[in-house]
């Protein structure tokens, strides 16, 4: 992170630097190279205003006398300029300076040539005899056809350069002083872009070892906020799918736990009464055979668990196919009521069949149905101790709706929406005779739902419960159109 921010920071400090040395640099350059010819274009003028002023003095002198070398002494001084005075040939008759270095000799050709042809000339010299490089100008000495020579003012160009070097300073300085002030923004810049990296890195980390709940807070509206929901997004959907996952291994700790104590039971049992069989506490053969029998239904019932664990595991994992055709209600309501006849009349119950005439055919598997139906009234008799269970068919819109309802014991409110999960019972400790596997309801649910059916109850503790399945007709699965 150290290096990110490092780099963050090299990276910000390299353009900011680049800017300024560029921007403000290569500018001033140019502008002080502008300014440099502005300034000598000025001078320039300058001198050639002046020089125009000598010649509308000197204009009708076309010889050297006297007066005429003092005028040019008065307007050196004036002006503080050095004025020469050149005939046609180019050669210098005059100075200002009244020193007789310059006179007699040559100026260039070219200049002489341009003022003859009535023009101005200018050029920047390193004149012997003079220390300073200077700026000349030349114009005309005369007027109109009467042109006598040329006069020549001198300035030295050593202002100038000295404010153009002024100009340069100023400049280095001011750039010197960008690179101060850019190296300063660029570590602030840097660090409050590598905070909140930072938090974020950390918080990142403490999701990466597993800690979920964390969450980025970070203080800016930028794309690092942005970036910093996104990890939060992510962080809320790994603890989703944490969640999830825990909820899952607490259901098959559950199931196992469930399965272990539905199967510890009966093998307890048996192993009790094999080993008072085997250590021969068992004499007499009446008891030894109720032993037997306890066993044998012990045995059953292990059966029974495991027949329905494997039903609902395939009925859960969508493993169960149904071989569906049009069911005659009635007729396999009567048929289950019939079988529990004995059972009803040891208990006592009175077992009764009512359905609707013309009642219609069901689309379904009439294996499945018979066994929703065995679940359903097993159970009632099981809780009824007195009484009557009514099996009741009737038409509801697209549904058969079958009713089995009893003068039970009932379920209190609290437990009605629970008993259709797996291995739920009401009453844990209620007696050993009634063997239920806490599966049946959960089995008869799954059923329901396959054939896209629905059930429901209701209960009135110590008065009775009514468990309704609806069954979609042949009508409403196929209609008669199709
Ligand atoms: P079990 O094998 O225990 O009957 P079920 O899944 O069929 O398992 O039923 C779950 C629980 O619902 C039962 O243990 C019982 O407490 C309650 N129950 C089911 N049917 C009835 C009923 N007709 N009357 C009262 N309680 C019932």
């Amino acid at each position: 992170m150290l290096g990110m921010s490092k780099s963050i920071f090299r990276r910000l400090l390299f353009s900011f630097l680049a800017t300024v040395l560029l921007g403000l640099g290569l500018s001033g350059i140019l502008v002080s190279s502008f300014a440099r010819t502005y300034i000598y274009d000025a001078k320039e003028e300058e001198l050639l205003r002046m020089a125009k002023k000598v010649n509308a003095a000197i204009k009708n002198s076309p010889r050297i006398t006297r007066s005429l070398q003092n005028t040019l002494i008065s307007y050196d001084q004036s002006f503080d300029t050095r004025i020469w005075l050149f005939d046609t040939n180019g050669k210098i008759v005059a100075t200002s300076m009244q020193d007789e270095v310059f006179t007699g000799k040559s100026v260039a050709v070219s200049i002489t040539e341009s003022v003859l042809q009535g023009k101005n000339a200018v050029s920047e010299l390193q004149i012997e005899g003079l220390q300073d490089p200077m700026l000349s100008v030349s114009v005309p000495w005369g007027e109109g056809e009467k042109v006598y020579g040329g006069i020549i003012l001198h300035a030295p160009i050593e202002g100038v350069e000295r404010t153009a070097a002024q100009m340069r300073e100023t400049i280095l300085w001011a750039t010197l002083f960008g690179v101060v002030l850019s190296t300063a923004m660029v570590s602030y810049l840097s660090w409050s872009i590598s905070r909140p990296l930072r938090t974020i890195e950390r918080t990142a980390t403490e999701i990466g070892r597993g800690n979920y709940s964390e969450r980025v807070v970070v203080d800016t509206s930028d794309e690092i906020n942005d970036l910093a929901q996104t990890i939060n997004t992510l962080a809320e959907k790994l603890e989703k799918v944490e969640r999830e996952r825990h909820h899952l291994e607490q259901v098959r700790n559950d199931f196992l736990a469930n399965v272990s104590h539905e199967l510890r039971t009966p093998l307890t049992a048996i192993q009790g009464f094999l080993e008072a069989l085997q250590d021969g506490l068992v004499e007499e053969e009446e008891a030894r055979q109720k032993y037997y029998a306890v066993m044998y239904s012990e045995t059953m019932q292990i059966n029974r668990l495991v027949d329905d664990l494997m039903d609902l595991m395939k009925l859960e994992n969508n493993e169960v196919t149904l071989a569906r055709f049009p069911v005659n209600v009635a007729e396999l309501i009567n048929k289950i009521a019939f079988s529990f006849t004995p059972e009803a009349e040891d208990k006592g119950i009175d077992l009764a069949v009512e359905t609707a005439d013309d009642l219609p055919q069901i689309y379904a598997d009439p294996d499945r149905v018979a066994q929703i139906m065995k679940n359903l009234v097993k159970n009632a008799l099981k809780f009824t101790e007195q009484g009557e269970v009514r099996l009741i068919a009737d038409v509801d819109d697209k549904y058969v709706r079958i009713r089995v309802q009893d003068t039970g014991m009932g379920i209190v409110a609290e437990d009605l929406h629970r008993i259709w999960e797996r291995f739920f019972k009401v009453d844990r400790g209620r007696s050993r005779k009634d063997k239920g596997t806490g599966l049946g309801l959960a089995i008869v649910k799954e059923l329901v739902e396959l054939h896209e059916g629905k059930c429901s109850v209701e209960s009135v503790p110590g008065e009775g419960s009514t468990f309704t399945v609806w069954l979609p007709t042949v009508a409403y699965y196929r209609p008669v159109s199709s």
